[in-house]
């Protein structure tokens, strides 16, 4: 079975015609315990431990494993099945198993250990000093420093916050899944567009029920909120959704919100860090709670001025439109849907002509060939998954092999919503060659029909060049070492590729080499690129003001000391105290239903959203000051960010390509909060 099972063998490119479903267990199985041969070959050596016997050979241990696991898990995420998903089920424990016991491997850790402590005198390069260090923390991270009683502890401690978070996830899901609406009168709907009545109406039947049921799902909810114009209907929505896990019953989930941030604080301090805020955020770009804090707050004073403004103008739109006397949070959305509609009549029906899906895909690649001199040629010899995944070999302006470039574009059964990049080859160099990386993107835009080609949104515009800024990073990667090569950096760094590339759409400039009107060939219109730019900063800083309020929230859980907090609803609201523009509403609460932070992984790291894009604003500044198509940036782009992954800390990356620490004046400007 071995000899013959293709993921065993060695491959350039990923054999996809070749693998069958029963190749993925016993695959992944045998090289599960090649990897863990290649580590025990570590610990047994005789010679004391060096950089290359130990870290070198660490990092090169596993490959066998991760390119099989690669290729798996992409295609349960692009092409799956409920046998490729029960697989996942089977293999997921195994694989978490082989990673604990690596984290818990004494051997190892104190050969791992020998080297890092005579770091200063091994003459390493930057590179081969941030993957000793890398390597060095994934231990001493989780606890490989402790003391016997110490590391018993920070088990429990794990074990006890894994099962919170499980909890904390499963009370939202059910107070999510518990409520619904029933409205029998359909004339209480007024302004709800049919298809959404449809859908309301659908799920009514599916119950058994007549008329139409409405439920705290976003798909439901959101269009509710902004288009039912009955304000107590709208009122009792938004309630129950600012209720979940603050009711009382046994879901509510103010007791975990509690235990989670104080057993977050103490795993911390065992580790030896002030808060939680501290542990997090020293493997990220801003490196401190202060610095976060500081961030946070800047911003606020630039975005609070223009957000009260707004805020007194939808006030004023509400009270001209039906006589309101103040807002309410449920009026928001509301209001907002009818001022924006009046201020500007663009749609996407209007813009769509102008984005053929093969134009934008040619803008893309001109775009990435101006800028990084890089050539995209279809080619039609590369195993896929499927027969829709477009193959293309990318060079540089020598004709030299860049990557391989993998775009599988239209949604399918068996394929996740979203858009994503990943990875099957991770560039590397090794035995005298750089091996080039194999990069994919995965997206659901809708297909061309009899009539029509296919046709893009604008939010289907940006996606596609988010995406490929990503690709971009996987592709121009020129590091050493795989775990450090491409988008393996800090998480508050990882979407500053792929933002900034956003930023040429809303470039005529740009627009001209590939927005043609798919019939006329005419090129897209300024005025209509002027209202695309108006309209994506409408209501700019109310929308600042609410993610800097999440942030702001997240670190006073996160940053502090909690056990002196009694009351989680009086704590939020003195987080919430400088960036609030409605009335309180009892009832709510965001923390217990906060999934982001204390079920998810963005637990002081829900301000990176507004730090990638500080970051991204700023370095496309540099563009804009130069020209958009400027050589010279473009290449200390990539010669300081692209090209050189997680080999240095993202700040000193930043600095070498800016000349300074990014500054959160460019956002201001682009967003129309400052002038
Ligand atoms: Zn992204």
């Amino acid at each position: 079975m071995n000899q013959n099972n293709p993921l065993l063998q060695s491959f350039e490119e990923a054999p996809f015609s070749k693998i069958k479903t029963e190749h993925y267990q016993p695959a992944i199985k045998e090289a599960i315990a090649l990897a863990k041969a290649e580590i025990d070959s570590i610990t047994a050596s005789a010679e004391a431990p060096t950089f290359k016997n130990t870290i070198e050979a660490l990092e090169n241990s596993g490959e066998t494993l991760s390119r099989a696991t690669s290729i798996f898990f992409n295609l349960n995420s692009a092409e799956t099945n409920d046998e490729i998903q029960e697989i996942a089920q089977e293999v997921s424990p195994w694989l978490s198993e082989f990673g604990n016991d690596l984290t818990l491997n004494e051997a190892l850790f104190k050969r791992v250990k020998a080297v890092y402590d005579q770091r200063d005198s091994l003459e390493l390069s930057v590179e081969e000093h941030k993957l000793l260090e890398k390597h060095y923390k994934s231990f001493s991270r989780n606890g490989a420093n402790l003391n016997d009683e110490d590391k018993k502890e920070l088990r429990n401690l794990d074990s006890e916050l894994s099962k919170l978070s499980l909890t904390f996830g499963e009370h939202v899901l059910a107070e999510t899944n518990n409520y619904e609406l029933l409205i029998t009168d359909e004339s209480k709907l007024e302004g709800l567009p049919d298809s959404e009545k449809e859908s309301a109406a659908q799920l009514a039947k599916e119950k058994g029920k007549e008329g139409f049921i409405f439920t705290l799902q976003h798909p439901s909810y959101i269009p509710f909120m902004k288009y039912v114009k009955n304000r107590e209907l709208r009122k009792e929505l938004s309630i129950a959704f600012g209720a979940k896990a603050f009711q009382d019953n046994k879901y509510n989930n103010e007791e975990i919100v509690l235990k989670i941030a104080n057993l977050r604080h103490k795993r911390a301090n065992l580790l030896g860090y002030k808060t939680h805020a501290h542990f997090v955020l020293e493997e990220r770009m801003a490196k401190t709670p202060e610095k976060v804090k500081g961030f946070l707050e800047e911003l606020l004073e630039k975005a609070k001025p223009a957000a009260e403004k707004e805020f007194k103008e939808l006030t004023a739109f509400a009270q001209e439109l039906d006589g309101l006397d103040h807002l309410e949070k449920w009026d928001s959305a509301y209001y907002s849907e009818k001022l924006k509609q009046k201020l500007f009549d663009v749609d996407d029906e209007q813009l769509k002509p102008y984005f053929q899906l093969e134009n934008v895909i040619d803008g893309v690649f001109t775009v990435a060939n101006k800028l990084y001199d890089l050539q995209f040629k279809e080619v039609h010899d590369v195993d896929t998954y499927h027969e829709e995944v477009k193959t293309y070999r990318v060079t540089d302006a020598n004709g030299e092999e860049v990557a391989l470039f993998y775009a599988d574009f239209h949604p399918r059964e068996g394929k996740r919503g979203g858009a994503w990049m990943t990875v099957y080859r991770d560039q590397e160099k090794k035995d005298g060659k750089n091996i080039r990386p194999h990069i994919s993107n995965v997206c659901n835009f809708s297909r061309a029909t009899a009539k029509k080609p296919a046709l893009l949104t604008f939010n289907e515009v940006t996606t596609l060049f988010h995406e490929f800024g990503h690709a971009l990073h996987g592709m121009l990667a020129n590091t050493k070492y795989a775990s450090l090569s491409g988008a393996s950096v800090y998480w508050d760094f990882v979407e500053l590729p792929s933002q900034v590339l956003e930023n040429w759409c809303y470039e005529p400039e740009a627009l001209a080499l590939f927005a043609n009107h798919y019939e006329t060939g005419e090129i897209i219109p300024k005025e209509l690129i002027e209202k695309i730019k108006k309209s994506a900063n409408f209501q700019e800083g109310m929308q600042t003001l609410r993610q800097l309020s999440f942030g702001t929230l997240d670190m006073a859980w996160h940053g502090i000391d909690p056990s002196t907090i009694k009351d989680v609803k009086e704590h939020e609201a003195q987080a919430f105290a400088n960036t609030k523009l409605f009335p309180d509403v009892a009832e709510n609460c965001m923390s217990t239903s906060f999934s982001h932070i204390f079920q998810g992984g963005y637990s002081a790291g829900y301000y990176s959203y507004k730090w990638a894009e500080v970051l991204d604003a700023d370095a496309f500044a540099y563009f804009k000051e130069e020209g958009i198509f400027n050589k010279e940036i473009a290449t200390k782009f990539k010669e300081n960010v692209l090209s050189q992954g997680g080999t240095e800390d993202p700040m000193v990356l930043y600095k070498r390509f800016r000349g300074k620490e990014p500054n959160p004046e460019a956002l201001l400007k682009r967003a129309g909060l400052i002038h």
